[in-house]
């Protein structure tokens, strides 16, 4: 285990209220330390993380961010070596908002670190915490770079037809109002892979992606590029979720306030507590499928929205990139699913998509397709691994 984080980056996802942490080979993937650090600040915190043995959990209280990368640092050397002399080439630190300023994975400095803070006002919950995870683990480990890899990076090449509201132009331009798109690293990282198990080169496919977990977005990808995607200014945009609403009218949320909601309380709503939540009680995947299994019929309702959405998705890119070659399924729903990805795909033969029963129910954790052999387009469900992409695009930028 201590020789096996030689050459690693560690990657931090800092969260409003949690840490996930891996310790990542960039050229195989090889994870050799990871956990996940929550409920920071509440009564009490959770730890669960990797070791030799298995997966191990902690209850303890996490005061701060700067507690939770401390106790980071303690796992880093309770299962191989402390953090400093893991051999650790870089830190990568994924970052929600990059605005319209970071396009590109970026080696961090001050500079750096005013901006992404600059950019708090578009993600509040985000950019703040991203930013308290950066400055201690540059404290942590001051003498190794540390990268900035943008989850809106991908959909910097977005058309402007995609990517402009049909709002006032000045009232945009002022409050920089318009589509970034969110999950960029998962959506690039995955139609490479795809590229890829198909043999094909990026630059000839057009490809539709489905990222779907707890939160979900849809992408359609030209030649390696996004032009469209469905998270908009926020993650709140697009497919039902977990527990956001995806798109419903902006007239909704007009109609609550003037009834006497709060716009705080209307955050709430639509973030935490819309989606399948809202819909059905449970935002887990499992958990829906379990109610729809009882006869439960909101669950059953809130399964068709969902599926119903992610139709209207499909069909929009089908006919955006003019014909598609591959459409792949990704994400903890997206990944392992056999019901999302059968129906969401149903009854679209005369279009070219068939999926294959007996393939879509094999139980694999590997890339695979899923259609049948005579369906044009090809279906595939490929795993992602966003730790593995920031890795890699660390490393590449610090040139290690
Ligand atoms: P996040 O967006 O937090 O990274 P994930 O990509 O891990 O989330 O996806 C979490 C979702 O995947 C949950 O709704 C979970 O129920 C669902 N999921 C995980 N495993 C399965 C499974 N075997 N069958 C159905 N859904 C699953």
């Amino acid at each position: 285990m201590s020789e096996g984080s030689e050459g690693s980056v560690l990657v931090v996802n800092s969260g409003s209220s949690s840490i996930k942490f891996q310790l990542v080979h960039p050229d195989t993937g090889k994870s050799s330390a990871s956990g996940l650090i929550e409920r920071i600040g509440e009564p009490e915190g959770r730890i669960v993380y990797h070791h030799r043995t298995g997966l191990a959990e902690r209850h303890v209280h996490i005061a701060d961010h700067r507690a939770g990368l401390k106790m980071v640092s303690d796992i880093v050397a309770e299962v191989g070596r402390p953090l400093r002399e893991a051999g650790i080439v870089a830190v990568g630190h994924r970052i929600v908002h990059g605005g319209d300023v970071f396009y590109e994975p970026t080696i961090i400095d001050d500079a750096v670190v005013q901006s992404i803070s600059d950019l708090s006002a578009l993600a509040p919950l985000h950019n703040p915490a991203n930013v308290i995870g950066i400055e201690v683990a540059r404290e942590e480990l001051p003498d190794i770079p540390h990268v900035a890899v943008f989850d809106t990076a991908f959909f910097h090449t977005l058309p402007a037809e995609a990517s402009t509201y049909a709002i006032d132009r000045t009232v945009a331009q002022e409050h920089a109002i318009r589509r970034y798109g969110f999950h960029g690293t998962s959506h690039q990282y995955v139609s490479g892979r795809a590229a890829e198990f198909l043999g094909r080169d990026l630059s000839e496919l057009n490809q539709i992606v489905l990222h779907l977990g707890n939160g979900a977005s849809a992408s359609a990808i030209r030649g390696g590029l996004a032009i469209d995607t469905s998270m908009g200014l926020t993650p709140l945009e697009g497919l039902v979720m977990g527990t956001r609403s995806g798109d419903v009218d902006p007239g909704v949320i007009l109609h609550l306030h003037r009834s006497g909601m709060g716009v705080d309380q209307i955050d709430d709503l639509l973030n935490r507590h819309s989606g399948l939540k809202g819909l059905s009680g449970v935002n887990d995947f499992r958990a829906l499928l379990a109610l729809v299994g009882e006869g439960d019929e909101d669950a059953a309702l809130a399964y068709d929205v969902y599926v119903h959405r992610l139709r209207k998705y499909i069909g929009a890119y089908l006919v955006e990139l003019g014909g598609v070659d591959v459409i792949t399924f990704t994400g903890g729903v997206g990944e392992n699913n056999v019901d999302v990805r059968r129906d969401s795909l149903a009854g679209l033969g005369r279009l070219g998509i068939v999926v294959d029963d007996d393939r879509n129910r094999a139980d694999s954790r590997d890339a695979r397709r899923i259609s049948a052999d005579e369906s044009d387009v090809q279906v595939l469900v490929v795993p992602t691994n966003e730790e593995f992409a920031i890795a890699r695009a660390a490393v590449e930028l610090v040139g290690v």
